[in-house]
């Protein structure tokens, strides 16, 4: 597969205007001896349709973001997609998550291929609109 060059440059272009915020160009990843779960890292991934229904597939994040073509959106994988949450922070907290529509329980993401579980979290994650921050008290 060829998409991840465009990929990468699209979510760069997206930094650079503010709509993602990267560290130095970095995905986050887990800090290193951080258990994050006894389960593999991914273990739900066999859950997760690598298409989304329509319903999800054209809707806004949950703070409004627009899904960005299926071409650009960054495999799972590259996106250091882990199941379950990090640190605080999960798909459901973060502003790119797209709310269930077809009462699966299972979401999507503006910037991340596939379905996507709000529970778990990926290098990608940028805090929803209001949210405290990820390690706030
Ligand atoms: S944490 Fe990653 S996969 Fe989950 S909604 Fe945010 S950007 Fe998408």
């Amino acid at each position: 597969m060829d998409s991840g060059t465009p990929t990468r440059r699209r979510l760069l272009m997206l930094a650079a205007g503010g709509s993602i915020s990267l560290t130095a160009g970095c995905i986050n990843t887990p800090t290193s001896g951080q258990v994050v779960s006894e389960e593999p890292a991914n273990y739900c991934l066999d859950q997760l349709d690598e298409s989304v229904p329509e319903a999800e597939a054209t809707a806004l994040s949950i703070d409004g973001v627009e899904r960005q073509p299926a071409e650009e959106l960054l495999p799972k994988d590259e996106a250091g997609y882990a199941c379950g949450p990090q640190d605080g922070m999960l798909c459901g907290n973060c502003t790119f998550y797209i709310d269930d529509k077809n009462g699966n329980a299972i979401g999507a993401c503006a910037v991340v291929a596939g379905e996507v579980r709000s529970v778990d979290w990926c290098g990608l994650w940028a805090p929803r609109d209001g949210f405290g921050g990820a390690n706030s008290e």
